[in-house]
């Protein structure tokens, strides 16, 4: 698929730093981030614009802080940060490989990247850049999926691409259950009542409230960010309102 062919032509890439830590529990794995960022370069030189969205757990999460006792707003605010660092990592290496891009904070934090201004995100994106938005919404209580589904819809992206390890949703704990079956497609309803944990309620509520379509696969296989985007296969798991007929239709 190439120009006017192609399906999705502004996407929201929700990066979780999981999917950065790559091999490693804790920290930026850089082979991960730049295996990543190849894999954007590829897709960004069809001329997909591309927003995305950082989360913070490969290095802080707030909640776990939280159950060591500390107080929830400053651990939130603490994972926020963390963001900001992945991000930091994301445009210096998208950069190398020649992609210019924005970072874009929900905490103003001038000297380091851009305030969030949503006109400004559609502008860099006119321009060809790729905008990176860091430090989550900005409050704490929230999360990076929450983050992604809200600057989708803002910045009117036509899917958020909900990146992981894994290669789509399970009905059951892959990791757990050796008979856990891959679904193809589910509806933002179904992914809600079965209290999913790949996105948190308020991430799909806000997708389906929008319209936004969900699809959650696996960014560490190489190819597959092209094969989603630009060959127009059916990669990963499609969440969205009713089944269609562009691949994901069956199971
Ligand atoms: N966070 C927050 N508000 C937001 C987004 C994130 O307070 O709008 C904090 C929260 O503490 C969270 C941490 O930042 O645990 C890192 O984000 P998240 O856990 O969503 O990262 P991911 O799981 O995607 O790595």
């Amino acid at each position: 698929m190439e120009g006017d062919k192609l399906k999705y032509k502004r996407v929201l890439l929700k990066l979780s730093g999981e999917v950065l830590a790559g091999t490693r529990t804790f920290g930026i794995d850089f082979d991960a981030v730049s295996k990543i960022c190849r894999e954007i370069l590829e897709v960004a030189r069809h001329g997909i614009q591309i927003v995305m969205v950082v989360g913070g757990g490969n290095i802080f999460r707030g909640a776990q802080a939280v159950s060591m006792g500390m107080d929830r707003p400053q651990a939130d605010y603490m994972g926020m940060l963390a963001t900001v660092i992945n991000a930091l990592a994301l445009q210096d290496n998208l950069e190398r490989l020649g992609l210019p891009t924005r970072v874009q904070t929900a905490v103003v934090m001038q000297e380091i990247a851009e305030p969030f201004i949503r006109r400004r995100a559609l502008r860099h994106l006119e321009k060809g850049r790729v905008v990176i938005f860091a430090a989550g919404t900005g409050s704490p209580y929230f999360s990076t999926d929450t983050a992604a589904s809200l600057r989708a819809a803002e910045i009117g992206a036509d899917c958020l691409l909900k990146a992981t390890k894994v290669d789509g949703i399970y009905d059951k704990d892959p990791m757990k259950y050796d008979d856990a079956r891959k679904l193809n497609f589910i509806t933002y309803l179904e992914a809600l009542s079965k209290q999913l944990k790949v996105m948190d309620a308020t991430a799909f509520s806000l997708c389906m409230e929008n319209s936004i379509p969900i699809i959650v696969f696996d960014i560490l296989q190489e190819g597959n960010l092209r094969k989603l985007l630009i060959d127009g296969e059916p990669i990963g798991t499609l969440v969205s309102s009713k089944r269609g007929n562009d691949g994901y239709g069956c199971g």
